[in-house]
């Protein structure tokens, strides 16, 4: 059997504890993993003067597979958030984020099978951006005025939207091949392009043209407010939807909702060569160290890069080992039970202990 080094970015709040859970159910498919193991975000900026520092970019890079816990962003500081520049750096255009339902879950909705693939690189998480009051921002008013003959009040913020053929034809070609290579159906792109007609509007006509490459399968658009809305009164009509930046994030959250929470979203940053796996949610710093966060994210998150290394029998496994855990109700997190101080529930090492059990129950042919 192959034997494969990944970089792990254990990352902050809660995510050393779901990273060591997501490890542990991950060695215990028996996949031979060299776990190479680097510290990165707001806590190493004394140490390395940065939060990502070039040692664990040169580290993924090399092993071109990495798995992370989140990093915080504090909000408003004027800190960019390591988390977009990390997928911006390594050119990860494209988060593909499944949301299934799995039996057993307490959600409004069963039988949830949805994913986003999020444009990862462009639209307002950019990076670009002006601040009120200084000199570069003011000059740039004034030349929206001259340009585009329309006055900005002069104490104004400015986050720079672009969207780009070339980005936005990788990624629905990226969308179209994942939806071939996954059995899904359809895909449909979604926009604002009513209202931004440059960024939103480009971004409908790439995908259009794109579409007809890709003949066998379904391509339709949906504005992002009525997406919204449809996600949640008939997530059943959708399969695969292909979303800028900023909607990315945020119907990822809606659709995390739809099964369960951000518990069990996992996720998947691809480039051309390069996946870094992470679950949706954040680092939930009220939970930090308390042995309480949900680890079945970042597992899940696990058992994308379990497939995307050609170990698709492991990743099935741990799949069915946290299916098996779920269905069964005893070992799972606060979160997943009704009443959030419910206290039967378990911690996340014990939802690992659990996981750990659970393959150890299953057939290796799985
Ligand atoms: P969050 O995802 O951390 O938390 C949102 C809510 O979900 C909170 O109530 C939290 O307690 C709960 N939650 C999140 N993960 C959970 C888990 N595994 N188990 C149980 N409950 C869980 O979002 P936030 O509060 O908006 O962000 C906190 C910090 O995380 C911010 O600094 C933000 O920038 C950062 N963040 C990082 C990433 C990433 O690393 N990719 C993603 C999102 C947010």
């Amino acid at each position: 059997m192959a034997r494969h080094t990944i970089t792990l970015i254990p990352g902050d709040g809660v995510g050393p504890e779901v990273s060591a859970a997501a490890r542990r159910v991950i060695d215990a498919t028996g996949v031979d993993i060299e776990w190479e193991v680097h510290d990165a975000g707001l806590g190493v900026m004394e140490q390395y003067g940065e939060p990502m520092p070039a040692h664990v970019l040169d580290s993924i890079r090399r092993n071109r597979v990495a798995i992370k816990g989140p990093l915080t962003t504090p909000v408003g500081k004027g800190i960019r958030s390591v988390n977009v520049a990390l997928r911006r750096e390594l050119d990860l255009f494209a988060l593909v984020r499944p949301c299934k339902s799995y039996a057993g879950v307490r959600s409004r909705y069963h039988d949830i099978d949805l994913v986003i693939v999020r444009e990862n690189t462009e639209d307002l998480y950019a990076g670009i951006e002006f601040a009120e009051g200084e000199s570069a921002t003011l000059e740039l008013i004034d030349d929206i005025a001259r340009l585009a003959g329309r006055p900005l009040r002069s104490d104004s913020g400015i986050s720079i939207k672009p969207i780009s053929v070339y980005g936005t034809q990788r990624v629905f070609r990226f969308a179209f091949r994942w939806a071939i290579d996954n059995g899904r159906r359809k895909v449909t792109a979604v926009h604002k392009a009513n209202i931004m007609k440059h960024t939103d509007g480009l971004w409908l006509r790439v995908a259009e043209q794109v579409a007809r490459e890709f003949p066998d399968i379904e391509f339709e658009d949906r504005i992002v407010d009525n997406m919204a809305m449809q996600l949640v009164q008939k997530p059943e009509l959708y399969d695969v939807m292909v979303m800028p930046n900023l909607y990315g994030d945020i119907l990822s959250d809606l659709c995390a909702g739809l099964v369960g929470g951000l518990g069990l979203a996992p996720g998947a940053n691809t480039g051309d060569d390069i996946a870094v796996f992470e679950a949706t949610h954040g680092s939930a710093p009220k939970y930090a160290g308390l042995n309480k966060a949900n680890p079945m994210a970042m597992m899940l998150s696990g058992v994308l890069m379990l497939r995307h290394l050609g170990e698709t029998p492991a990743g099935d496994r741990l799949e069915g080992a946290i299916a098996a855990v779920i269905a069964e109700g005893r070992s799972v997190t606060y979160d997943m039970k009704a009443d959030r101080d419910d206290p039967t529930a378990v911690g996340t090492s014990q939802v690992a202990d659990a996981v750990v059990a659970a393959l150890e129950r299953m057939p290796v042919s799985a």
